[in-house]
């Protein structure tokens, strides 16, 4: 799945838990249920990376942005559901920068085996990751503005 729709996901994890230390481990585990279902992938080879550049970038832009919307007591918890959420993907950056993953091989495994890929899915990733970015930034968005006035 491609890493701007785990991000939408860890901020809905994050708005809904509200905590930190849940959200994270909350997000880390929407990625690996993500990944299980059928979604963008072309296979071994690094035919990737020019759409890992792209979706690099915005979900990076995703991350700042859903931070920023969200109201501050919930803003750790929300970078928290981001982070776990894109955790698993660290192997991608340790392969491509520095030839191994960070990861131990059991996971790595573990990680592979789980993944439902086709190379045609790109589009509707796209719009998941779009609708997923939208919806956490409008829920976030809507709970500042209900927050109590301070006196
Ligand atoms: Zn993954």
């Amino acid at each position: 799945m491609i890493i701007s729709a785990h991000v939408g996901a860890g901020a809905l994890v994050g708005t809904a838990l509200r905590r930190p230390l849940p959200a994270f481990a909350a997000g880390f585990v929407s990625h690996l249920a993500m990944d299980m279902v059928p979604h963008w992938g072309n296979g071994p080879g690094l035919g990737w990376i020019p759409v890992a550049r792209r979706d690099g970038v915005a979900g990076l832009a995703a991350m700042g942005v859903l931070t920023a919307a969200a109201p501050p007591g919930r803003r750790i918890a929300v970078l928290a559901g981001m982070t776990g959420a894109c955790l698993p993907d660290t192997d991608k950056i340790g392969i491509y920068f520095a030839g191994r993953s960070p990861w131990p091989r059991r996971f790595d495994r573990f990680h592979g085996r789980i993944q439902r890929e086709s190379a045609d899915l790109l589009p509707r990733d796209v719009l998941v990751a779009a609708m997923l970015s939208v919806t956490a930034a409008g829920l976030l968005q809507a709970l500042g503005r209900s927050r109590p006035p301070r006196r």
